[in-house]
């Protein structure tokens, strides 16, 4: 019964070494296999070169003649590198990337054969979208989708094939996918930003986002992963109890890291570092068998396809170190989950760090016109910004016990809540010659290069600035960035345009220089977005009480947490900023509930498996053994077996009560399902299986542990928590 179970631990202490291929210079391996400026330079003349440069830096089209070109030196720098197929490398709304591979190899009318790849292929492509979700707008309109280059986005090459980034929209237009959107908010950020930049800098032309994403996962034994079919499916144990020795040593944080994870970690680096990914850290995390990776941040949109692109080569390389990747965010219960830091900034084309403080006070306003303003905008957007985060699997960090808390709220540390205070005192209208200098010496010009109250972070605050940039830190392990890249950059584009605009009106009706029109308007702010800072402890049922009383959002489930993307609100600031039309809000949130529904659907069904093909089966074993035991007992010792029996007497109560109860609960479970599935409103669905459904898991979860707990270790069928865990 348990062969399974054994036959993989057996394997997973028997691997042999994973030879490591010595890679010498990393930066000799740099982007070797993406075709970046440097190869562009090589391949393209110098006409071509200049209109993909323009089109990256303006967003404009490409023209078909240009693309030709591309597609031509792409193609031939493609084959020399040994590629044979080429993909557009796009990412629909399951969160995963989806690739349809082509031949480069074509055949002539007369049968002659060659390589083929135009500016046709390049530019679009025609892939079968119908399996992918679209939330109802491909039933609408135009039953077919099309992908699209996005040049801002190098092409490369992975298994021997070209990778072309593209968006993937219908024929109507509407996007289909995750980097449409982003790619939207990023051209309002940048327009936003730029013309609040101006202000303090005419030179600069452009801002784009930067993105630094910290990717944490567990690595288990392949064998040992694939012997449990909740692992397997899912990505996370729905039963088990917890090892005696859990986390609580706190010995794995920054401890020297396993040698077969090293190994991985090597092979999968040297990867990263062809494909152009800068990955720079890596290090245990707190729980066993959890790591960290993190690259040197980038463009938003490119640090978004790196993420992305990494997930995948991570999973290619763990298969060959006989690993699984466990990128869910909550694989294990007690024991800490995964999560996936967003750290945010803007930065200019004049390579000014927008939220970082600088050497004068000019510098310093510009810093906290942006700094102000972004903590306006996760004031104003706050629900909107959880909803953004929002998935089944990572439920079981926000709004349960795990950092960060579903509340939003932003941490500044103590150096600059005091600017924020002294600001807030700034006079109404024109200032004073005396004030002017008062601000500019003892305020603005005192905030340090460095922040050093801002290294001491706090740890559960979901949105903190850590010294030059913001860190959103409830992102899922397994969530795709352009989530919540998407509405950050969208709300605070939306609030630097109206800042821009009532800064313009105090100039232009009121007479205002442009520095004192900034701190009246900055002023203002500061105590209108006083109720999303909070320094303290994010779990403190002091913190739920007054984040209440602020009218802060604190939604706990996927259900709940979405319903905010259709408010009248949210899709006014779709429209008004050109990131969404109400058409496609609707078909996202629709996917999003899909997602939830189908995630709790299978691991309902997966208990059942679970509870009726593996641990009522086993437990029966061993309660059949217990039995036959006293049976014997009894006949040897007669009346006298009583207290001899004592101890498997009992044991097989405990067991046939808990296999009582655990097919009562599974039985339960199933009869409330099948009335959730006869919901045909999606969102009370999605409630139904949220309030209704889940519940039943975390008790049928209970008995399966008690039943591990009373069964002997030989007859347990599934991978426990110690083999996973610290082999
Ligand atoms: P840690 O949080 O581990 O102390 P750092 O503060 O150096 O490390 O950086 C954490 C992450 O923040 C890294 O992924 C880094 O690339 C990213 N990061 C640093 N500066 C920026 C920035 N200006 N914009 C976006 N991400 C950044
Ligand atoms: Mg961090």
């Amino acid at each position: 019964m348990s062969r399974q179970r054994f036959d993989a631990i057996s394997e997973s202490r028997n691997r042999t070494r994973i030879p490591v291929e010595e890679s010498g210079r990393r930066s000799a391996l740099h982007a070797t296999y993406v075709f970046n400026e440097e190869r562009m330079l090589q391949y393209l003349t110098k006409d071509a070169l200049q209109s993909v440069q323009s089109a990256i830096f303006s967003g404009m089209k490409i023209e078909r003649k240009i693309a030709d070109q591309v597609a031509e030196a792409m193609k031939g720098w493609a084959i020399s590198m040994g590629a044979t197929h080429y993909t557009h490398w796009f990412q629909p709304l399951t969160g995963a990337t989806a690739e349809k591979h082509d031949a480069f190899f074509d055949l002539l009318p007369d049968g002659r054969a060659l390589e083929k790849f135009g500016g046709g292929q390049l530019v679009q492509q025609e892939p079968d979208a119908s399996s992918f979700p679209s939330g109802g707008i491909r039933n609408t309109f135009e039953a077919r989708g099309y992908t699209a280059w996005d040049p801002t986005s190098p092409a490369f090459i992975y298994d021997a094939t070209l990778c072309i980034p593209t968006i993937f929209v219908s024929y109507t237009g509407e996007a289909l996918d995750n980097k449409a959107p982003l790619l939207r908010a990023l051209h309002a950020i940048d327009e936003s930003a730029t013309a609040v930049a101006k202000y303090f800098d005419k030179n600069v032309a452009k801002v784009n986002a930067t993105l630094g994403w910290e990717q944490e996962y567990f690595l288990i034994d392949k064998s040992l992963a694939q012997s449990r079919p909740d692992i397997s499916i899912i990505g996370r144990t729905l039963v088990g109890r917890s090892a005696a020795k859990g986390q609580q040593l706190d010995d794995h944080y920054f401890g020297v890291i396993p040698q077969r994870a090293i190994r991985f970690m090597k092979d999968l680096e040297i990867e990263c570092t062809r494909l152009g990914i800068p990955v720079k850290t890596r290090h245990n995390e707190v729980a066993p068998n959890q790591f960290e990776l993190a690259p040197v941040f980038e463009e938003a949109n490119l640090a978004v396809d790196h993420n992305l692109l990494l997930m995948d080569v991570m999973d290619k390389i763990a298969d060959r170190h006989h690993f699984k990747v466990l990128f869910h965010e909550k694989p294990f219960a007690g024991i800490n989950g995964s999560g996936k830091h967003n750290n945010w900034s803007l930065a200019t084309d004049t390579g000014v760090n927008l939220l970082s403080p600088g050497s004068t006070p000019m510098k310093n306003l510009q810093f906290l016109t942006f700094f102000i303003n972004t903590i306006k905008a996760v004031d104003t957007y706050e629900e909107l910004l959880r909803s953004s985060i929002a998935s089944a699997s990572n439920d079981h960090r926000l709004g349960a016990n795990e950092a960060p808390p579903a509340i939003f709220s932003i941490f500044i540390g103590e150096q600059l809540s005091n600017v924020l205070d002294e600001l807030e005192g700034v006079s109404k209208g024109k200032l004073s010659p005396e004030e002017k200098t008062e601000l500019k010496l003892n305020v603005v010009g005192k905030i340090p290069e460095i922040l050093l109250d801002n290294t001491d972070r706090n740890r559960t605050s979901p949105f903190a600035f850590t010294g030059n940039k913001f860190e959103m830190r409830g992102v899922g392990a397994k969530t795709n960035c352009a989530k919540p890249m998407t509405i950050l950059n969208t709300i605070v584009a939306k609030q630097l345009r109206d800042f821009k605009k009532e800064v313009d009106l105090l100039i232009d009706k009121k007479n205002l220089k442009k520095d004192e029109a900034i701190f009246n308007v900055l002023r203002e702010y500061i105590k209108t977005s006083k109720r999303i800072r909070f320094d303290g402890d994010g779990y403190s049922d002091n913190w739920q009480k007054e984040a209440k009383r602020r009218k802060l959002s604190n939604n706990k489930t996927t259900p709940e947490a979405l319903k905010v993307l259709t408010s009248k609100e949210s899709l006014a600031l779709f429209a008004s900023m050109e990131v969404l039309s109400e058409t496609e809000v609707k078909a996202r949130l629709e996917v999003e509930l899909e997602a939830y529904i189908l995630h709790l659907e299978i691991e309902g069904r997966l208990y059942n498996e679970l509870v009726f093909n593996h641990i009522i089966p086993s437990a029966i074993t061993y309660q059949k053994s217990l039995i036959d035991s006293v049976l014997g007992l009894k006949e040897i010792y007669g009346a006298a077996h009583k207290e001899l029996t004592e101890g498997p007497s009992g044991i097989i109560e405990i067991i046939a009560e808990n296999i009582a109860a655990l097919k009562k609960k599974t039985d339960a479970m199933n009869e409330i399902r099948k009335k959730a599935n006869n919901l045909s409103d999606i969102q009370r669905k999605a409630s139904a299986y949220s309030e209704s459904v889940k519940p039943y898991f975390d008790e049928i979860r209970t008995h399966c542990d008690n039943l591990e707990r009373w069964v002997d270790d030989g007859h347990w069928p599934l991978a426990k928590y110690r083999e996973l865990l610290f082999m």
